[in-house]
C-alpha cells in the first residue's frame, strides 16, 4: 500500500498518441519526497542537457506534491517542470487552485508529457479513463474560455482544467498555464505546452488517498488550523501589512497601496515615485477595487482567501491574486482601473503578469529612445493605455514587433541591438525580476536573489525578517514566540541586527550568518515544493504554521516514512544539489548569479564575492557553483559526479 502518494504516474507520448499508467519507485519518494524533488530526478535521468526547450525530447511534467490532496491545510500545489525557453535552464513554476488535488483523486501523482502532437489536443483524465482529444476548435481561445468550453463539452462541471491561451500556442516566452483559480506563470512553461500542441489538461478524480497514521495526521492538521486562527488574530507588529499576516500577500483584501506604489518601480522597472500615494488616490483606488472585487476566494483546503474574483463591467469574470493587481498599472504609469481591465485580457492570452508588463514598457522605452522606430510600431495608438493593449495583442499573436518582444527583454534586446541591451536592465539568468531598485545591499537578499533557481517573487523571502526591527523591545517581542528557528542562534542574529552602525547592512548579518539564514530559508522553500505546500503558509511569511520542527511529523504520519529533522534536511540538500546539477550540466556558472547592475545603488563587489564564495562552500560546491564529487557522494548522488566526469565538468573545472 502506498500512503499520501498514489504510486502511479501517467506517461503521455504526444507524438505517438500513447498513454501509459506507470508505477513509481517508492525508494525515490524516500530520497526526494515528491513534487519538485522527483521532477528533478526525472529531468536529470531523461532529458540530456543538449535538449532544446522546444525539442520533442523535452519533457513537460505536471506534478502534485507528496502531501497534496491530504487534509494538510494549503497543500494544493501543482509543480510544472520543464526546460525554459527563456533561461534555457530548468523551470519549475507552480500553481495553487484545485488542479493538483483533483489529479491525486484521479489516481496519479504526475502527468509526464513527451513528444509533440501534430494537431492541437487536450488531455482528459477521468479517474481510470484517460484520452487525448482533438482541440482544433479551441485554437486561439482564451485560457479561461477554453476551460469553460471543455467543461461544457465533457458535461463535467467539476472537472479542473489547466489551459494555455493564444500566447502559449504561439510559444511566447512569457506564456503561462492558467487554471481559473491560479496560474503557473514563470519561465515560459506555457510556451513549452503550446509547442507540444497541448491546449489543456482536464481532470476529474473521485478516489481516496491513503494516510499511514490517520488519527495522528488529523491532529497535526487541526493544530495547523488552530495556529492559523491565532496568527490571523495577531499580525506581526512592525512589518509592512502584506508581511504581517499569513498567506500569499493579501493584495485583494488590502486597499492601502502606499508601500508598493512608492517602493516598487514604474515603467520598465525604471522610475520610483516616492510621493505618489495621497488621500485622493487612496479613495479612488479603494472604490475601484471594491467595485470590481466580487468575492474573495481560496485555493483547495485553505481558509486564507488570497485571491478574488474580479468582474469589470463589459468583460468576463476572472481571478486575480497578489501583486499582479499592480504590475500593469505601474508599468503603464496608469491607474488601478486600467490594471484590472487589461489583466483580464492578459489572463485569457495566458501571460506572466510579472514579465509581460515589463516587456511592454521596455518596448515603449526603446521607441521613446529612438531605438524602435515608427515603422516598428506602425499602427500603434497614440494614447498610453491604448499602446499597452496594442502591444499585448501583438505579443500574444507574435505579430510585427510583438514577435521580437514575445521573447522577453533579454532576447529581444539581443535581437534589436542598437544599444537595446541597456534597457533590459532587470534580469537575472535572462529573466525579468521584481521591479525593485533599492539603496543599500542586503546580504541575505543578495544571496537569495542571485542564487535562486525558481526565479519567482518568493525567492527573496523566508522565515527570517528581511529588515531589522528598529528597537530592542520590538526584537525581543518578535523572538519570544519564534518557534520556527532551526537553531537558537538565529534569535541572536536578529536581536543584534541594527538599522544603522556596525551591525547593519551590508556587513551585518555577517557573511557566515547570511549563509546560515539563506540555508534555512531555502530549506523551507525546497521542502514546500516537494510536498506541494503553498509557500504562503510556510516558506514565505514570518511565523507560519508549517516549519522545520513540525514537518517531519507530517511526513512520517502521512507516508509511514520514518522522517526526522536531520533526514528531512538531507532530502532538502539532495533536491537542492540535484537541481543545481541539472542547471550546471546546462551551463549555469557563477557569472550567471548576479542581480541586475542597478538593483542596489550601493554595491560592494568584494563583499558580494565573499558571500557567493561562502554560500558555495557551505553547499559543498566549488567556486563556480558546481557541486563537488565529495558532496555529491555524501548525498547519494554519485551518478551525478560520474556524469560530470564524463562531460569533463569535474575533471576540467575542479582539477
Ligand atoms: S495561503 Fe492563499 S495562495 Fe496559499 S493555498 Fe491558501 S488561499 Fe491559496
Amino acid at each position: 500500500m502506498r500512503y499520501a502518494e498514489t504510486g502511479y504516474n501517467l506517461e503521455i507520448d504526444l507524438s505517438r498518441g500513447n498513454i501509459e499508467r506507470v508505477e513509481t519507485d517508492p525508494k525515490l519518494t524516500e530520497l526526494h519526497l515528491g513534487g519538485l524533488g522527483t521532477n528533478a530526478k526525472i529531468l536529470w535521468d531523461r532529458v540530456p542537457p543538449e535538449t532544446e526547450p522546444f525539442s520533442p525530447d523535452n519533457l513537460l511534467i505536471f506534478a502534485t506534491g507528496l502531501l497534496v490532496g491530504t487534509p494538510a491545510v494549503g497543500c494544493n500545489r501543482t509543480i510544472v517542470s520543464t526546460f525554459s525557453p527563456q533561461t534555457l535552464l530548468m523551470a519549475y513554476s507552480m500553481m495553487g487552485g484545485f488542479w493538483a488535488p483533483e489529479l491525486k483523486y484521479a489516481g496519479y501523482d504526475k502527468v509526464i508529457f513527451r513528444g509533440k502532437s501534430p494537431n492541437l489536443v487536450y488531455l482528459w483524465i477521468n479517474n481510470d479513463k484517460v484520452e487525448i482529444r482533438d482541440a482544433s476548435h479551441l485554437q486561439g481561445k482564451g485560457a479561461d474560455e477554453t476551460a469553460e468550453l471543455i467543461r461544457q463539452e465533457l458535461k463535467e462541471p467539476n472537472a479542473q482544467v489547466a489551459a494555455i491561451g493564444l500566447a502559449g500556442e504561439n510559444r511566447v516566452y512569457m506564456a503561462s498555464i492558467e487554471q481559473g483559480r491560479s496560474s503557473a506563470s514563470r519561465l515560459g512553461i506555457g510556451a513549452v505546452m503550446g509547442d507540444k500542441g497541448l491546449k489543456a489538461i482536464a481532470v476529474r478524480g473521485t478516489k481516496d488517498i491513503n494516510i499511514a497514521r490517520p488519527a495522528e495526521y488529523m491532529e497535526l492538521c487541526n493544530d495547523v488550523l488552530k495556529y492559523i486562527q491565532v496568527r490571523s488574530e495577531k499580525p506581526v507588529p512592525g512589518v509592512m501589512p502584506i508581511l504581517a499576516g499569513l498567506g500569499s500577500p493579501a493584495e485583494m483584501k488590502l486597499v492601502d497601496e502606499e508601500w508598493h506604489t512608492q517602493n516598487f518601480m514604474w515603467g520598465n522597472a525604471r522610475e520610483r515615485k516616492k510621493d505618489y500615494w495621497n488621500k485622493e488616490i487612496e479613495e479612488k483606488w479603494k472604490e475601484t477595487q471594491e467595485n470590481v472585487r466580487t468575492r474573495l476566494i481560496s485555493c483547495y483546503n485553505c481558509p486564507m482567501k488570497c485571491g478574488a474574483l474580479i468582474s469589470v463591467p463589459g468583460i468576463s469574470t476572472y481571478m486575480m491574486k497578489c501583486f499582479s493587481k499592480l504590475t500593469y498599472t505601474m508599468a503603464a504609469f496608469s491607474d488601478l482601473d486600467f490594471g484590472f481591465r487589461i489583466a483580464q485580457r492578459a489572463t485569457e492570452y495566458g501571460v506572466d503578469a510579472f514579465s509581460t508588463p515589463q516587456v511592454m514598457a521596455f518596448g515603449l522605452e526603446l521607441y521613446e529612445a529612438g531605438i524602435l522606430t515608427d515603422q516598428d510600431m506602425a499602427g500603434m495608438p497614440s494614447d498610453n493605455e491604448g499602446r499597452f493593449y496594442w502591444l499585448l495583442d501583438r505579443i500574444a499573436r507574435r505579430e510585427g514587433i510583438g514577435d521580437i518582444l514575445a521573447n522577453g527583454t533579454y532576447w529581444a534586446a539581443q535581437q534589436i541591438g542598437k544599444g537595446a541591451e541597456a534597457y533590459a536592465h532587470n534580469n537575472i539568468k535572462k529573466h525579468e525580476q521584481l521591479p525593485l531598485k533599492l539603496g543599500m545591499l542586503n546580504p541575505v537578499y543578495f544571496l537569495m536573489y542571485s542564487t535562486g533557481e525558481k526565479i519567482n517573487i518568493t525567492q527573496i523571502e523566508g522565515q527570517f525578517p528581511q529588515a531589522p526591527f528598529p528597537t530592542m523591545e520590538e526584537r525581543e517581542d518578535f523572538v519570544k514566540d519564534w518557534i520556527h528557528v532551526p537553531d537558537e542562534k538565529f534569535k541572536q542574529y536578529l536581536l543584534d541586527w541594527e538599522l544603522r552602525g556596525e551591525r547593519s547592512n551590508p556587513y551585518y548579518p555577517t557573511v557566515d550568518m547570511s549563509v546560515d539564514i539563506v540555508d534555512w530559508q531555502e530549506k523551507m522553500h525546497y521542502i514546500d515544493d516537494a510536498l506541494g505546500m503553498c509557500a504562503g503558509l510556510s516558506s514565505f511569511p514570518l511565523k507560519p504554521p508549517y516549519h522545520i520542527h513540525n514537518y517531519p511529523a507530517f511526513i512520517s504520519s502521512a507516508t509511514g516514512i520514518d522522517m526526522d529533522e536531520a533526514g528531512l534536511t538531507q532530502v532538502y540538500k539532495r533536491n537542492r544539489t540535484l537541481l543545481r546539477a541539472i542547471n550546471v550540466r546546462r551551463g549555469l556558472r557563477r557569472a550567471d548569479e548576479k542581480p541586475p547592475e542597478d538593483h542596489w545603488k550601493k554595491r560592494f563587489p568584494e563583499l558580494e564575492a565573499q558571500l557567493l564564495d561562502a554560500y558555495y562552500k557551505f553547499k559543498g560546491w566549488d567556486n563556480q557553483g558546481i557541486p563537488t564529487k565529495e558532496s555529491l557522494h555524501e548525498l547519494g548522488l554519485d551518478y551525478v559526479s560520474e556524469d560530470f566526469e564524463q562531460r569533463g565538468i569535474i575533471k576540467n573545472e575542479q582539477g
